[in-house]
């Protein structure tokens, strides 16, 4: 970059803002994803005129501009691989209020979800998208990826909590849009467009969010499993039972291998396990929700069935979920978990042949996968683990990718179901919106004309992204 583009950023947002050393540009060429490509300097705002005169100055200078918050995202939608501008939201972190009779609560976009939801506790509510990287998501990264988690089978996800934004446009333009009410008919509602976007369509500044009350009574139960399609059928029933389960969760056996092994759990290794939880404010009520997933989950070979209420025990069973992540890694010394085709999702139907089908590709093209998920909201998690630093098991790694998404678009499931496409799904993604990729182009360019938001994305993905962008990992050949 320019140093008198440098110095015209460090006039906007100071000198202490403005990063550019290679070791930062090194931290900020990566995310969660597979994918890594340097930025030219990253700029961090401190409020929302500098995010205008920022965006004004790189659409006048046609300068890529990647919003980013925590950079937790799996699909390298904040890598940079058109360099450019990473704008680091994080110093936008104030919650702006927390209004009661309202219900609703306005936040800056760098505002971590855990943060959040420990100052809504006080007041008896909770925001419940919560992703499981809710340590260091963003309300702002959330958006961008239309984020969900363990409780969204129940409570929706991003999307469905948003009520409002204010947005910088691709021309430095200010704008609102949806509304501080809970319903809204008054026209496009582009506020529900931008969730999902990836940071392509505009950059959003402040977020109107609704939240819900923490409910009396939670009680979370597992079951175990001898066959996952056993597991993933119960799923099925379960949701086409009218049950209202507050978390569904499917784990495999490679899951709970990799959680006995990092952490004391004593998990029982079976083929599958569902973590099944209900709240609400009547025990009475919980206990039946609980009641009617355990039968369904008897009718379905489920063993070992236990529920608690109780604080301490739900952790324990829950611990192994919420570690999981971590604990892949782990799984094989000689082997890393990468997030490839990482989530998906299809109809609950099709919950347990998904499950079979990711083992079985997994095993003819000689990689280990696991199958997790938020299997009540049709979620399916995989990672691929396989030693990074060969070449063929990079091909191997394609390979299953490739049938596995040809499957979930066969039973018209989605290529993402909560972790976006970036560029590590646009492949899929392409296939599978072949009819409305024009639409969604049309639309890229009548709000972005000079495409600088977030370039390279989703719909102008390489077609390769393998070779086509750098790797986190280096690969021998
Ligand atoms: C261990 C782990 C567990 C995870 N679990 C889950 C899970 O359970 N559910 C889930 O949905 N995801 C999960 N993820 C993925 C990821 O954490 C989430 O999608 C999260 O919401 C991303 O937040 P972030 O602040 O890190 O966003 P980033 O990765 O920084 O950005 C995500 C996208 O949002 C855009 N963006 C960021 N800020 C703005 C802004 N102000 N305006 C416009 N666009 C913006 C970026 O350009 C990018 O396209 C997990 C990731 C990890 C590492």
């Amino acid at each position: 970059m320019k140093k008198s583009d440098l110095e015209k950023l460090k006039s906007i947002v100071g000198e202490n803002n403005v990063k550019s050393d290679p070791a930062d540009l090194y931290i900020y060429g990566s995310d969660s994803s597979v994918h890594n490509a340097l930025p030219w300097v990253i700029v961090r705002p401190e409020n929302t005129e500098h995010v205008q005169k920022i965006v004004k100055f790189a659409n006048k200078n046609k300068i890529p501009i990647i919003p980013r918050g925590g950079g937790s995202g799996m699909c390298g939608q904040t890598v940079p691989i058109h360099g450019g501008i990473t704008l680091d939201m994080k110093l936008m972190n104030r919650i702006l209020e927390i209004n009661m009779p309202d219900v609703y609560c306005r936040v800056e976009p760098g505002v971590v979800d855990d943060d959040l939801n420990m100052a809504l506790k006080p007041h008896g509510v909770f925001f419940p998208p919560t992703p499981a990287s809710s340590r260091i998501a963003t309300i702002g990264g959330e958006i961008g990826n239309n984020a969900s988690g363990v409780r969204s089978v129940k409570y929706g996800a991003t999307r469905d909590a948003v009520l409002g934004m204010k947005v910088v446009m691709a021309n430095g333009d200010l704008v609102d849009f949806g509304a501080h009410t809970r319903v809204e008919a008054s026209g496009y509602q582009m506020h529900k467009l931008i969730v999902g976007s990836e940071g392509t369509l505009g950059i959003v500044v402040e977020a109107t969010l609704k939240f819900v009350p923490i409910p009396e009574f939670r009680c979370l139960g597992i079951a175990n499993f001898d066959s996952i399609k056993d597991a993933g059928e119960a799923v099925g029933e379960i949701m086409a039972s009218g049950a209202n389960p507050s978390m569904l969760e499917l784990v495999d056996s490679i899951a709970i291998k990799a959680v006995n092994k990092t952490m004391d759990l004593g998990l029982a290794e079976v083929d599958a396990a569902l973590l099944y939880e209900a709240d609400g404010m009547v025990v009475e009520a919980v206990d039946y929700e609980i009641n009617k997933m355990q039968k369904i989950c008897k009718k379905h070979n489920g063993k070992d069935l236990k529920a608690s209420y109780d604080p301490d025990e739900r952790a324990k069973i829950f611990m192994g979920r919420k570690k999981l992540f971590p604990a892949l890694s782990k799984y094989d010394e000689a082997l890393s978990s990468t997030s490839l085709a990482d989530d998906m999702a299809v109809p609950y139907s099709k919950m347990a042949d998904m499950a079979e089908k990711i083992h079985a590709v997994a095993k003819k093209n000689n990689i280990v996968m696991t199958a997790y998920g938020h299997c009540g909201s049709g979620c399916m998690h995989t990672k691929i683990l396989m030693d990074t630093n060969r070449k063929d098991q990079w091909a191997s790694a394609k390979k299953a990718i490739t049938e596995i998404y040809e499957y979930v678009r066969s039973v018209n499931g989605t290529t993402s179901a909560e972790h976006g496409i970036g560029l590590s799904k646009a492949e899929s993604f392409k296939i599978e919106k072949a009819n409305s990729l024009d639409t969604l182009k049309a639309i890229k360019k009548a709000l972005d004309p000079n495409n600088i938001l977030n370039p390279g994305k989703m719909m102008q993905a390489p077609e390769d992204w393998v070779t086509a962008t750098d790797l986190r990992y280096s690969v021998n050949s």
